[in-house]
């Protein structure tokens, strides 16, 4: 029998799936199911990267997503035991600073910050009760991106509210802490001094973020209460004044819904393209819109870079990952070029061919590409949680 760990993150359509041998963590397989309830796409690859068998039947919801996955997955090894599912969870608030074993408390207390999250929360909800209810008998474990952030300085976890909302719960959380988590490990691996260091990690992808790290510790992000906050993200519109809240509702009478719409779906690079949400079809136009978003979104990551090195007292590495910072050398060079100020110098080269390390040798920042790995902290964490009896 082979004893494995199955992690998954549930999107609003989609669920991204990984199984990973439980010794060693060897990664064996990964699936991606999109468009779940509609015209559901399946695609299931061995770690080596060769195509698995899926089903052409349409998956409409989680569970049968989930079912699907692990037939898909059985199929091509027979004697596997799925020992442990870890997950996902985008928000955890105050109310959990590490993985927790998921009971049916958790989840009630999980279904509070679904309106701090509603692009993910209610979706990690329904991924973790489709697994429930395809492994009644196994441990499940969340995950959360907010955790990894949890220890930051009060001045960078506080809004300048009164004082009650903080109590309240409303602070600045910060986001994508599992692929920091990943990438801290992974630095203090390949390169201990910077990683000891203060550093500076540019998660961008479809959501984008930044974090402040000192010392391997997340000490700012530019993301804070929600996943809206700081950069300009696909669909999501980054910092914004509150004023324009304010002026949509009491002006335009829109309603909250309207504006979590806004917010959440229609603005970032979508909103300011007019034409898409993803980088790599604005990098391919010629419209004057997808210049004008690829030069806001560069524009606040440069800011943002400038502040999260104030938060720092200084940067030793810029450090990028997520599908833009790990695959657009195009942006990383239109982000580095006018950070000369803080010592990056990026080698054109070693730039286009995604090298390791980008800047130049001369340079007094380090920057470099570290492709994140969220599965691989999500399954760690997982295994971690298993009651010791089974552990044993
Ligand atoms: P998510 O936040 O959904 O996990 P990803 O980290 O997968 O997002 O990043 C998706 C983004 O990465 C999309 O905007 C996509 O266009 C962009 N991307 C992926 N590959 C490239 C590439 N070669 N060049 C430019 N952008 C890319």
């Amino acid at each position: 029998m082979k004893e494995t760990v199955l992690t998954i993150n549930a999107g609003s359509s989609s669920l991204k799936a990984a199984l990973y041998a439980r010794d060693g963590l060897n990664m064996l397989a990964t699936a991606v199911v999109e468009r779940i309830g509609s015209e559901s796409v399946f695609v299931a690859k061995m770690g080596d990267g060769s195509k698995i068998q899926t089903p052409e039947n349409p998956l409409t919801n989680h569970l049968s997503a989930i079912h699907a996955v692990i037939d898909a997955f059985s199929n091509t090894w027979p004697d596997i035991t799925v020992m442990a599912v870890g997950h996902r969870v985008v928000h955890g608030a105050d109310l959990f600073n590490e993985p927790i074993v998921i009971t049916p408390s958790v989840i009630s207390q999980l279904e509070t910050l679904s309106a701090l999250a509603p692009l993910h929360q209610p979706h990690n909800l329904a991924g973790i009760r489709a697994a429930m209810c395809a492994f009644p008998a196994v441990s499940q474990v969340a995950c959360f991106d907010t955790a990894f952030h949890r220890n930051h300085p009060w001045v960078n976890d506080t809004f300048a509210l009164p004082r009650e909302f903080y109590d309240k719960g409303v602070r600045r959380y910060g986001f994508h802490g599992l692929s920091y988590d990943y990438v801290s490990h992974e630095l203090a691996r390949i390169a201990p001094s910077i990683a000891s260091g203060r550093v500076v990690v540019a998660h961008l992808g479809n959501g984008a973020s930044m974090c402040a790290m000192h010392n391997g510790r997340s000490i700012a992000s530019t993301m804070g209460f929600s996943a809206l906050d700081g950069l300009p993200m696909g669909t999501r519109c980054g910092q914004l004044d509150p004023g324009v809240l304010l002026y949509l509702i009491q002006q335009h009478g829109m309603s909250a819904g309207e504006i979590e719409d806004v917010l959440y779906r229609k603005s970032g690079l979508l909103g300011l393209s007019g034409i898409s949400n993803d980088m790599r079809t604005l990098e391919a136009s010629h419209e004057q819109t997808a210049k004008d978003a690829i030069e806001y979104f560069v524009f606040r990551c440069q800011r943002e870079i400038g502040a999260m090195t104030a938060a720092l007292g200084g940067i030793d590495a810029l450090i990028f990952c997520g599908g833009i910072g790990e695959n657009s050398s195009f942006i990383r060079a239109r982000i580095c070029e006018r950070l000369a100020w803080i010592g990056i110098e990026i080698e054109y080269a070693r730039n286009t061919s995604h090298q390791p390390i980008i800047s130049s040798d001369l340079a007094r920042t380090q920057v470099m590409l570290i492709p994140t790995n969220e599965e691989l902290v999500i399954a760690r964490a997982a295994l971690e949680k298993l009651p010791s009896s089974i552990k044993a």
